[in-house]
């Protein structure tokens, strides 16, 4: 396929803090971009060319998105994925709707994972409330104490439950009441995780690989270089650019890994898009995770990956807004020169809502930890 040079108008469904940031890159590079977001004060709309400003799936919009782009991507995963498939059929989509569907649907998403020959956490497929009454107690406990997580539409920790005994498995399957997986809890040392970009199978590149601590199922630091083996961080990076492959994915494919007691490596979930752990790489690698979204959407050879200088991303949540709605003080972090700040332009502030992040480099990861943890307490 001929690759899609600038200035073509690039697509892109939601207008959140990936699709500003991938807009920023798109328009960097030349490229004009179209935003399709109902939101009127989106973060992407404000640096996009075009704001299509209608609900996702408005068949006018999408009609106008495949009129009017050389190509179509997504920020978010929740996307229809008819949609994705309806755009392929007039222009250039990435990611496949085919893509997006599995990693919609935690039950696909752990089949292609298996399918490519990787571990999961040991899990059960709960896709109705038959299929779960047919399942024994013995069976259940199994998977116990265990994480029931809603197979659809889940994202930092919601639509998870904690479940100890059969009986709270199955109470709180009636509660959530949709399809599940009822996954074993583990006793995780780390969590890690590798963005792959890939164009087609023989253009791949992935990133070096993040260090993750979540704070009430919501990320809040990544560590890069990730503190562990070399050989276990290139293992993650060998596994990621496996799913990819097997998926045929076209695009930027996140994949979030589990790092048990013993060092063995479980893969936890897919993003078919630039990650929230991928900030990083904003500033501290030669292409960045948007750039490489703009490569690998316009058929271009994926950048280079190389990290430049050890860095950790700080995620900035509203919660760090007074409750008058008072910014935090952007000063302590302009007076640090190798820190840098990215705020997403959200209007409101609200607990948990992600408003920013930033980048803290320095000559080791623990050293840059050390000053982002300094940094975040004065802030
Ligand atoms: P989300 O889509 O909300 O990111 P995840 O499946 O990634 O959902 O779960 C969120 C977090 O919950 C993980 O990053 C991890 O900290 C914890 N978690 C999820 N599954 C397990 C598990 N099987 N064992 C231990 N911790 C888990
Ligand atoms: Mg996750």
């Amino acid at each position: 396929m001929a690759a899609i040079l600038p200035p073509a108008m690039l697509g892109i469904i939601g207008g959140g803090q990936l699709g500003r940031m991938f807009t920023v890159a798109a328009k960097t590079m030349g490229y004009r971009v179209t935003v399709l977001e109902p939101d009127p004060h989106s973060p992407a709309a404000a640096f996009a060319d075009v704001h299509l400003c209608a609900p996702y799936g408005d068949a006018a919009a999408l009609q106008t998105l495949a009129a009017t782009c050389a190509a179509v991507t997504t920020e978010f995963e929740n996307v229809d994925a008819d949609a994705m498939r309806m755009l392929a059929k007039s222009t250039r989509v990435s990611p496949s709707g085919d893509c997006v569907a599995i990693a919609q649907d935690r039950i696909a998403e752990k089949a292609w994972i298996a399918k490519a020959g990787l571990p999961t956490a040991p899990y059960l497929a709960l896709e109705s409330a038959a299929a779960l009454a047919a399942v024994s107690d013995d069976a259940l406990a199994a998977y116990l104490p265990g994480i029931l997580k809603t197979a659809r539409l889940g994202y930092d920790g919601k639509g998870q439950q904690r479940v100890k005994t059969p009986a709270e498995a199955r109470a709180a399957f009636a509660g959530l009441g949709v399809a599940c997986v009822l996954e074993k809890m583990l006793d995780l040392k780390l969590e890690v995780s590798a963005i792959v970009a890939r164009t087609s199978a023989s253009q791949m590149a992935v990133f070096p690989l993040a260090e993750n601590r979540h704070e009430g199922g919501i990320l809040d630091v990544s560590i890069v270089p990730a503190r562990i083996a070399a050989g276990l961080a290139a293992s993650a990076q060998t596994m990621a650019q496996r799913l990819a492959d097997e998926l045929d994915y076209v695009g930027v494919l996140a994949v979030e890994f589990f790092v048990l007691g013993d060092d063995t490596l479980v893969v936890n979930e897919i993003a078919p898009r630039p990650h929230n752990s991928g900030h990083y790489t904003l500033t501290a690698c030669v292409t960045d995770q948007f750039q490489q979204q703009v490569r690998a959407l316009c058929g271009l050879l994926p950048g280079s990956t190389e990290l430049l200088t050890p860095v950790v991303m700080v995620n900035l949540l509203g919660d760090a807004w007074g409750e008058d709605g008072s910014a935090p003080k952007w000063n302590v972090l302009a007076e640090a020169p190798n820190a840098q700040l990215y705020l997403y332009g959200k209007r409101e502030a609200r607990p948990g809502r992600k408003m920013g992040h930033f980048n803290v480099m320095a000559a080791t990861a623990d050293a840059a930890l050390e000053q982002a943890e300094a940094l975040k307490d004065t802030l």
